[in-house]
């Protein structure tokens, strides 16, 4: 599975790259208070917005999730729980007043920071929580 971690990490990278190409401000890998153990990948403290990259096996992406057939139970448990954390997540962190934006990490970073700059500049109150 370390290919699939090195692969999100990668994703990670070009997207820093492409929001400093953009100049943008921001932190990566915080541990934000009141939002469970999963670090979040960009924080844009002025715009309350977080950023997570979720990679495809582990967060089962639409187009390339796959359910390994051996051990075929326990592996559906473990990523329905991968889930429902992340479901959770995004509700504890809107509870706590951060706008989220969920980037798969097969998406071309252009792209993604399209959508990141996008909710940036969104007015706050009109943001889907
Ligand atoms: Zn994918």
């Amino acid at each position: 599975m370390r290919a699939v971690r090195q692969r999100a990490t990668e994703a990670e990278r070009a997207l820093a790259e492409e929001l400093r190409r953009r100049r943008r401000v921001f932190e990566t890998n915080v541990s934000l208070e009141g939002i469970g153990r999963r670090r979040m990948d960009f924080v844009f403290r002025r715009a309350r917005l977080v950023v997570l990259v979720d990679g495809c096996f582990w967060h089962v992406c639409p187009i390339h999730a796959s359910w390994p057939k051996s051990n075929a139970a326990w592996w559906r448990e473990k990523l329905e729980a991968n889930r429902r954390r992340d479901r959770d997540t995004d509700a504890k962190l809107a509870q706590a007043g951060w706008s989220v934006v969920r980037i798969w990490e097969h998406e071309a970073a252009v792209e993604a920071v399209d959508r990141v700059v996008e909710a940036l500049q969104r007015p706050r109150d009109e943001r889907p929580t």
